[in-house]
Formats: C-alpha cells, structure tokens, sequence
C-alpha cells in the first residue's frame, strides 16, 4: 500500500484554461479518496496527471515515495511503469475482444507467461463476480457487468493504486446503489488506496474516507463526508455536497438578540454566537431540509429546536418514507424533508434545529459558525 501525493501541482492548458491551481491533496496508504466538483472543474485532469496519461506544469506528483512527476526537477515517470489501475468514464472496454482478453490486455502487454495470464485473470474475475462472462463479449453483458470488467483490467495487474473516473455515471439508479456497494466492498477487501472523481454528492458520501472538493481547479475543503457535509468550508462545498437552504440576512443583536431577515423573520441565535459576530454584518443562514421540522400544532421546544416562525406549505411530494416539502415563510421559501405529509395551503409552525444551522459571511461566502 502507498500513499498518494499531489503537491502544489497547476496544470495550465491554455491562458484561460487552468485545469488545476496549487493542488496540495493528500491520499493516504489504503485511503478512499473521493473528489468531487462541477463539470469542467479539474477532476479528471487530476486523475490524469496522477496516472502519467498527463503532464503537471507545476508541482509535484508523489506515489509512495516515488517522485513520479515534477516540472521543475524534470521527473516525468511514464504511465506504464507508475503502477496505477484506471477505470475510465466511459469503461472503454475493446468491443472486438472478449471479456477474458479486455481483462488481459494489460498483461500481454507485459509480456506475461500465458499460463500465469489465465490464472491471474480467472482469480480477478472472480473476486469481481464476473468469472462465467470471460467468454462472452462486452455487448453480450449488462452495464453493471461491464463496469465490473473495467475494474477488473485495471486491478488485474495488482497496481498500488486505483484511479476511477464517474465509475457510476452509466449506470441506472438501482445498479448505481449495488455498483457503489460493490466498489466500496472492493476497495475495503483489498486495501488499495483509490482516487474516485465524481459530480455525485451521494458516491461521495457513501464512498468516502475522506472527500476533497475542487471548484476551478482549486481545493476548497478536504474532510471527512461528515464533516464536509456539517461543516462546510464555504457556501459553495455547503450547496454541491447536499440540499440546503440559504437565508441572507443581518445580524441584530440589541434586543433578543436575533437573525433578521426580510423584515419579518427573525431567528434567534445563542449568545455565545451573537458575541462572536459584529452588529448588522451580513450573513447567510444555511440549514439543511432534514434540520427543519414543521408541525401544525405547538411543539414542545429543546434539544436546539426553536420556533422561527409559521408558514404555508406550498408543495408536499411523497418521496419513499419521507416527503420533500415546500414552505413559505415571509417571503423565504424553504425546502423541507419531512416524517409526516402535510396539505397543501396547511399552516404550520416552522422550528429550526439550531444545533445544525450553519452561518455564512455573505461577501466571503466562508464558514463562520
Ligand atoms: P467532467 O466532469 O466534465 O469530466 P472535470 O471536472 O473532470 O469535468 P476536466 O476534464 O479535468 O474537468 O477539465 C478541466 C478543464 O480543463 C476544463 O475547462 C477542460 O475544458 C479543460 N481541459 C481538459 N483537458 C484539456 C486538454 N487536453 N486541452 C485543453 N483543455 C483541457
């Protein structure tokens, strides 16, 4: 097992195009590393560096204690000899070969014994659960069966890494959920430190030891899914990682002390947080639907749970065991995941769970609470 090291590393294509800005990412040995970002944000570029497929224009690129690309120091170690696995996007598996020789491929180019080829794909293949399909070709195979050939050529040849870009995005919803599962499990039994890019906050929160996430080619945030997802560096990591709903307003704190936004919503803060924030900064509130709780009767307040005011449901849509709800409140429209339905035109009372909101500086957009 060995760690992965991009330091500082830019990749310029062109004047208006920098793929990658002082990336500092660290994979550790045996880590599941997801990154995350927009479309056209960097991610497969930094896969492809890590891979050798492309060539930093600054920085350094580290796979365990090799330095296999540096600019300055003239380093460029080529793809074949870094020993990474990489399961592209769109799998390209040869249609012309059958599933044992796409596996293979990597192998013969190797120059591997025949005997020692057979047994080290029949193994992989197994491990992967696609043994009885090696004499099939990949058209003859369901997608989830595909992408299972996929990862078994990029791990057939025992590499210390795995590199993967949008395993998912071919696959239908259901195989997607057991695909994940499956890559998860994989990953775990064989300890390989992986690098899986995706636009999908859920492969990131399911997946993840640790998630980084890119926006133009700059890292925002790395942490734990919990913490990226609770403590989100910025607004931007706050909205890609997860629903959430985001209220400007400004900090009042003579009085109750409290949040008040268009005028008639106010939303009391603890004064432990009033005393760290300046009179009339502006701010924006961000709190996840799952963090409000409607009901049409009085609740017994606590646990964080403060009435900010009541609303009217707008939408109430069943979403399997839970319903995604729409409110309006003064103007504010908030999004809510709810336990119970309610109709539409309901009058509620609106609380938040103080304990989950998450406090934004509204012009540097930065976490401040
Ligand atoms: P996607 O999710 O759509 O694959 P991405 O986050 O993986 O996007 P990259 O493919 O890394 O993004 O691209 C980052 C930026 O670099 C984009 O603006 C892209 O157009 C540009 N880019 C990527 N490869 C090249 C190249 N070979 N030549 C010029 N520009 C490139």
């Amino acid at each position: 097992m060995v760690r992965v090291y991009l330091h500082d590393v830019t990749k310029v294509f062109s004047k208006s195009v920098i793929a990658l800005d002082h990336v500092e990412l660290e994979v550790k040995s045996g880590e599941f590393m997801v990154v995350m970002g927009p479309s056209g944000h960097g991610k497969t570029t930094l896969l492809r560096i890590t891979a050798g497929l492309e060539e930093p224009t600054d920085g350094d690129v580290w796979i365990g204690d090799k330095l296999v690309a540096s600019a300055r120091k003239g380093v460029f170690i080529p793809p074949k000899d870094r020993n990474v696995g990489m399961v592209f996007q769109n799998w390209a598996l040869y249609p012309h070969m059958k599933v044992f020789d796409n596996i293979a491929f990597p192998l013969r180019i190797k120059n591997m014994p025949r005997q020692e080829i057979e047994k080290k794909v029949k193994e992989v293949a197994e491990v992967l659960g696609i043994a009885e399909t090696l004499d099939r070709y990949p058209r003859q195979l369901s997608g989830g069966q595909q992408q299972r050939v996929a990862i078994a050529r990029a791990l057939v040849k025992e590499p210390q890494v795995l590199l993967m870009d949008e395993p998912f995005s071919n696959l239908d919803a259901r195989v997607r959920v057991m695909a994940r599962a499956f890559v998860k499990d994989i990953q775990r039994r064989l300890g390989i430190t992986t690098i899986l890019v995706t636009h999908d906050p859920a492969d990131a929160l399911t997946l993840a030891d640790r998630i980084a996430v890119l926006r133009r080619g700059v890292v925002q945030q790395i942490g734990l899914p919990s913490e990226v997802y609770d403590k989100p560096f910025n607004i931007f990591v706050a909205n890609f990682i997860g629903d959430i709903n985001l209220i400007e307003g400004f900090i009042e704190s003579n009085g109750p002390g409290v949040l008040f936004n268009g005028g008639d919503v106010k939303i009391p803060l603890s004064e432990k947080l009033l005393e760290a924030l300046d009179e009339r900064s502006s701010v924006v509130l961000g709190i996840r639907p799952e963090d409000i709780v409607l009901s049409r009767e009085e609740l017994q307040v606590g646990d964080g749970l403060v009435n900010v005011g009541r609303g009217v449901v707008e939408i109430s849509e069943f979403a399997g065991g839970k319903f995604n709800v729409m409110v309006r409140m003064s103007g504010i429209e908030l999004k809510v995941v709810s336990s119970s339905s309610f109709g539409i035109g309901d009058q509620v009372n609106v609380y938040f769970n103080m304990n989950k909101i998450k406090l934004f500086n509204k012009s540097t957009e930065t976490l401040i609470y």
